[in-house]
Formats: C-alpha cells, sequence, structure tokens
C-alpha cells in the first residue's frame, strides 16, 4: 500500500447551489470515476430524454457504495497528484457534526459555494457561522454558476465584497473568492478564458495548496500517564510511568515535565511489554519508562518534553460541544470530564453560541444545551488541567463528559480563558 497523504474537505452550500456538481467535476476532472461510469450516466439520461446532472452521477455512486459493506453517503473520495481527498458534503449531517466536534474526523479546509446568479443567501451565512465554529481556518468561496451571469467581473466582484464582510464579523477570512462553471468546468480543474481578468488559482490549485495537518510523530511528544507500576522484587525500587504515546517522539536521556504537577526528571530507559529496553519510542506506542530520579506523579498526568512547545495549563476553557445526554447540559450541574487519561470534575460556565444540529440555526440566548446541539461554551474543571488547543495537537485537545456514569458529550477545546485559577 502506498503511504499517501490525505486531506479531509467538507463543501458547504445553499441547496442548488451547486456543490454535487462541483463535487462531480472534481471526480470527472481527476480521473478518479469508475471507468465508463460517466458515460453510462450521461447515456441512461439521453436515453430517458432528461439533461445530464452530475447529481445524477453522484447518487450513481452512492447506490454502488451502498450494496458495499461501508454506507457512506457523505463522502466522495479523489485524488490529485499531491495527495488523496476526502471531501464531506454534508453541512447539516449529524455524522459530520459530531465527528468534527469530536475530534474524530476533522476537516482541514471548507469550500462555500454561492451561486452568481442568486447571491448570497441565508444558508450561505450559516454555513459560514458553522465553519466558523468548527475551527476550519483554511476557506475558499466558491462563485459558481458564472455562465448564467456571463462571467461578469462585477457580479464577481460584488459578492465577493458582500461576502468578505460578512465573514470577517465572524472571523473568517477566505484564503480566495473562484468564478467558476463547474458544470462546465471553468476554473474547476483548468484555468478558464471566460474568466480572462481573473488571475487565482483553479479549485484544484487552490486544493493542492491547503495546508494538511502534521502527522503525530511530528508534533511534540505527549502521553497522559495511565498507570506507575512499582518493582517489588529485592530491592528495585524503581518505577514503571506507563501510557500510551498520542504524540511525538522520546528518547532516552530526555527531559520530561509532568503536568500540571510540573515535576521534572529525565527519561532513564525506554521498556516495551515483551521487547528488548531501546532507545527511542514513538507515537501510537504503549510504553514504560523508567525516570533518573524518584519522583512522585500520578495517573492522569500528561508528560511533556521540557525542550518542546508545551500545553496550555487552565481550569477554564472554551471549547466546542457535541452533546448527545439524555438530559440537557446544564450550568452549575456536576459533570465529570475526561481528557487523556484525566478525569475530573467539571462545570459549564457559559453558552457562547449552539447550532441545533437538526435545523442548523443559531441561538445565542438558549441557556441549556440539549442533545444533538452542537455548543460554543466554556467548561470550568475544578483543578487546572494541562491541554492543547485543538488547532495544536488535537489528541490532547479533545475531551468527553461523563454525566450519571454516562458519555453524555464529546467535544474540542479552541482555547484557554483566564480566570482566577488560571495558571497560564
Ligand atoms: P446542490 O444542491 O448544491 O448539490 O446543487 P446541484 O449540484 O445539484 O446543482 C443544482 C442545479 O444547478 C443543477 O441543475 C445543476 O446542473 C445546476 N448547476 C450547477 N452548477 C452549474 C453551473 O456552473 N452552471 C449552470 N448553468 N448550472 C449549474
Amino acid at each position: 500500500m502506498d503511504n499517501r497523504e490525505q486531506m479531509n474537505i467538507v463543501i458547504v452550500g445553499h441547496v442548488d447551489h451547486g456543490k454535487s456538481t462541483v463535487i462531480g467535476r472534481l471526480l470527472a476532472d481527476t480521473d478518479s470515476l469508475p471507468e465508463g461510469k460517466l458515460e453510462s450516466v450521461k447515456e441512461f439520461c439521453k436515453k430517458n430524454s432528461r439533461p445530464f446532472e452530475y447529481a445524477f452521477l453522484l447518487d450513481a455512486l452512492k447506490d454502488e457504495q451502498s450494496q458495499g459493506i461501508t454506507i457512506d453517503t457523505a463522502r466522495c473520495f479523489f485524488k490529485t497528484s499531491k495527495r488523496d481527498y476526502i471531501i464531506i458534503d454534508a453541512p447539516g449531517h449529524i455524522e459530520f457534526l459530531k465527528n468534527m466536534v469530536t475530534g474524530a474526523s476533522r476537516a482541514e479546509a471548507a469550500l462555500l459555494v454561492i451561486d452568481a446568479k442568486e447571491g448570497i443567501k441565508e444558508n450561505s451565512k450559516r454555513h459560514g457561522h458553522i465553519v466558523s465554529m468548527l475551527g476550519i481556518k483554511q476557506v475558499v468561496v466558491l462563485v459558481n454558476k458564472m455562465d448564467l451571469v456571463n462571467f461578469d467581473k462585477d457580479v464577481f466582484n460584488n459578492i465577493q465584497a458582500e461576502f468578505t464582510e460578512f465573514l470577517s464579523k465572524i472571523n473568517i477570512k477566505p484564503l480566495n473568492f473562484i468564478p467558476i462553471s463547474a458544470f462546465n468546468g471553468d476554473n474547476v480543474a483548468e484555468k478558464s478564458k471566460n474568466t480572462f481578468w481573473y488571475e487565482g488559482p483553479t479549485v484544484l490549485e487552490q486544493l493542492d495548496s491547503f495546508i494538511n495537518k502534521k502527522e503525530n510523530y511530528q508534533l511534540p511528544f505527549r502521553m497522559p500517564v495511565q498507570d506507575i507500576y512499582k518493582f517489588t522484587e529485592g530491592n528495585d525500587d524503581r518505577r514503571i510511568v506507563a501510557g500510551t504515546i498520542l504524540s511525538g517522539t522520546i528518547k532516552t536521556g530526555d527531559e520530561v515535565l509532568f503536568l500540571p504537577s510540573q515535576k521534572r526528571s529525565t527519561i532513564n530507559s525506554i521498556e516495551g511489554f515483551n521487547v528488548e529496553p531501546r532507545d527511542t519510542a514513538f507515537a501510537d506506542e504503549a510504553i514504560g519508562f523508567t525516570l533518573t530520579t524518584q519522583i512522585y506523579i500520578k495517573p492522569g498526568e500528561l508528560m511533556v518534553k521540557v525542550n518542546e512547545n508545551q500545553p496550555v495549563i487552565s481550569s477554564r476553557f472554551r471549547v466546542n460541544i457535541f452533546w448527545v445526554g439524555k438530559a440537557p447540559l446544564v450550568k452549575n450541574k456536576n459533570y465529570k470530564l475526561k481528557i487523556g487519561t484525566m478525569k475530573i470534575g467539571v462545570k459549564l460556565v457559559d453558552i457562547l453560541n449552539i447550532i441545533d444540529a437538526a435545523e442548523l440555526n443559531i441561538d445565542s440566548f438558549k441557556d441549556q444545551v440539549e442533545r444533538h446541539d452542537v455548543a460554543e461554551c466554556i467548561l470550568e474543571t475544578s483543578k487546572p488541567i494541562a491541554f492543547d488547543p485543538i488547532s495544536d495537537i488535537e489528541f490532547t485537545g479533545r475531551f468527553v463528559i461523563v454525566d450519571n456514569y454516562e458519555i453524555s458529550g464529546g467535544g474540542i477545546i479552541l482555547e484557554g480563558v483566564s480566570d482566577s485559577n488560571n495558571t497560564l
């Protein structure tokens, strides 16, 4: 198997503004369709005297997929010479919102589609809001159906000016606006002569220029301490600190720090189960360490390297939560937060925004978070904890909330927020 880079992209836009057509065109223009598929769907449309639609092509693909084992109607796959893409067509898809806010699968970039003739709709704004709330930073606006407005530069410029102003209010600074005709392929894979006035990238060039998340091992070292084992044999009083490395690499002689206790030591040896001791350990390994000094640490602490970027230590943080609890998430009630191997008391302090996943309505005035809501909130733990904002390291930036022994919500930490207990 080749080890190609993979990137998740989400595409959003008002219904009929052309999402399916953009996806269909991307699949067709990157030769990512099964052999003969495009022709057979075109043939079928002709026979039935219907105009060809890329949406039919996607439906045909989805039918085929759903006969296999994995049914996933919200994702399509295509590849360029640079990497493989998964394009997620699901702004209001509960699964998508859940995966995004629980960090299960994050989109690195978003394409927002606007119909040049119809202009900006309420849904275009709503989708912008969701993209912003989910913390997607790389956003590009595709101004589609430019053929319906004679590829008029002024129409494009007006949409660009109006939408840029709106997006800036919700903290989105789009990387680009691209004038396209998805149906005809203008500026999708090939630069179009019809938009001679446009000097930016095509959609495919734009995709390949997005920056992908780093691989686990390239990130700073993070290991939540799972357990401390004591040797009981003879007079050996060494302890082994055990856990699974979430990111980074570590070797003997590295200076380490345990957080939030701030205790410090140096790696003496790396001990695997049923493996010879060795000098280096990597992300994804379940491993144990002995230290050069005798320090007392507890399970739940986060082990990091002294000479790398440090996590945030705070008891207050801004998060996005996807709530699945039977009872709503309410202020001032005691919940448990699980992050890494740490389990700690937590309270909801404030609700900043709520999107109800079914209707995609955004509400800033609700005072509780209901089942299937996505909420931007402030949480406070009973003591400071160590974490990374999700945009830095996703593994130590996600958590679950337990209510009455049941997992009732999952989420990502956007940033630490200052407060009186804070040691930021
Ligand atoms: P979706 O609901 O956002 O997925 O929209 P579709 O991709 O199904 O497109 C809605 C309609 O717009 C379909 O009839 C498409 O053929 C049409 N359409 C999409 N892109 C273009 C385009 O670039 N030019 C024109 N003229 N029609 C388009």
